[in-house]
């Protein structure tokens, strides 16, 4: 039997991109599975549940878990795996803040199955039948994971060791993720690991940021020519840079899109409340109706602040019913 250190990933509610950066490191992949056995990723293998269940606990070296929890079959798995596992990364901004699933939040169960089961506009579902965890058909009893009313991050079901957020995480933080742990070189438990500082600091408009900006007025990227050298914010279009943790070498800026802040915040930040509090520093106006016209171009603030971090954030959830 090889004597590597024994890997797995998993996915919950996730997109696959997380998945995909796996996929993305190329050729790299190469080095990677000569160090490793990959034991358990569902995305690539067709590995059972029993399999997992047969393992010693602790016997998986590392889990990397992507995805938010949704379902009950999600915490169920990801708590199998922390059981069997070493080390638990929560790999990629739906498992450590929530991401783009916890924008559900802003509904609950009820609304979402109203709307996806019965109101919308290509149903065919006359009798309204909504999903249900348990059903008879012919003869056979048929079991279905439960939906949960609430999208958790993944370490409020699970311990989590590491912490790396990004939507996705790049093949490069996945890799250096790897050699660190091949290496035994991995932070303090608890640890995010990336850097603790923001985007502006690496970002290459940051020298076109004046110290004092002064805006009138916010702008959506479709009402202006984005200046391609320019600093977005002292162009009045948002860009989450000062709330955001650095470590992707800030693609979208340098593709002329303003960040929208899926890496996360930096540590013991609260993401949208640290950027509302930057774009009120900016903000030119001397009274509530100037403070309404300003941000009138922002129709979603919740999505624009919290677009990855609602599980974790201040904000929380709209309504809690389970
Ligand atoms: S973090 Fe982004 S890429 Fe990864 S699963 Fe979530 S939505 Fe997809
Ligand atoms: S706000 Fe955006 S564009 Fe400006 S320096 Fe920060 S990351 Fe760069
Ligand atoms: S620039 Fe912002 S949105 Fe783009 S990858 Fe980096 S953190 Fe994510």
């Amino acid at each position: 039997m090889s004597d590597k250190p024994k890997v797995a990933f998993y996915w919950c509610a996730s997109c696959g991109g997380c998945e995909e950066t796996v996929v993305d490191l190329e050729e790299k992949i190469l080095d990677v599975v000569k160090a490793i056995d990959i034991v358990f990723w569902p995305c690539a293998m067709d590995p059972k549940y029993s399999d997992l269940e047969a393992m010693d606990d602790g016997e998986i070296a590392i889990s990397f878990i992507n995805g938010a929890i949704r379902t009950s079959e999600q915490e169920h798995i990801s708590k199998l795996l922390r059981k069997k596992s070493g080390v638990v990364i929560a790999f990629g901004s739906c498992a450590v803040m929530g991401g783009i699933p916890a924008l559900a939040n802003l509904k609950n169960k009820k609304d979402i199955f109203k709307r996806s089961y019965r109101d919308s506009p290509t149903n065919v579902n006359p009798e309204g039948v909504l999903p249900q965890t348990e059903t008879d058909l012919d003869g056979c009893r048929l079991s279905l994971p439960e939906f949960y009313d609430t999208v958790y991050k993944l370490d409020d079901v699970i311990e989590v060791d590491y912490y790396m957020p990004g939507c996705p995480p790049t093949p490069a933080n996945l890799e250096t993720a790897v050699q660190a742990a091949l290496k035994g070189e991995l932070p303090e438990k608890g640890a995010v690991l990336l850097p603790d500082k923001s985007l502006c600091v690496s970002c290459d408009r940051n020298e076109t940021k004046p110290d004092d900006i002064t805006i009138s007025r916010i702008r959506r990227l479709t009402e202006v020519q984005a200046d391609p050298e320019e600093c977005f914010l002292a162009q009045g279009i948002i860009c989450m840079g000062p709330a955001t943790r650095d470590g992707c070498e800030y693609p979208c800026v340098k593709g002329n899109m303003p960040c929208t802040g899926c890496f996360g915040p930096v540590s013991d930040a609260d993401q949208g409340a640290r950027m509302i509090a930057s774009i009120g520093g900016i903000i030119d106006a001397d009274d509530e109706g100037e403070v309404r016209d300003a941000v009138s171009a922002m129709p979603d603030p919740a999505g624009t602040f919290y677009r990855y971090s609602l599980s974790s954030s201040l904000l929380g959830k709209k309504r809690e019913e389970r």
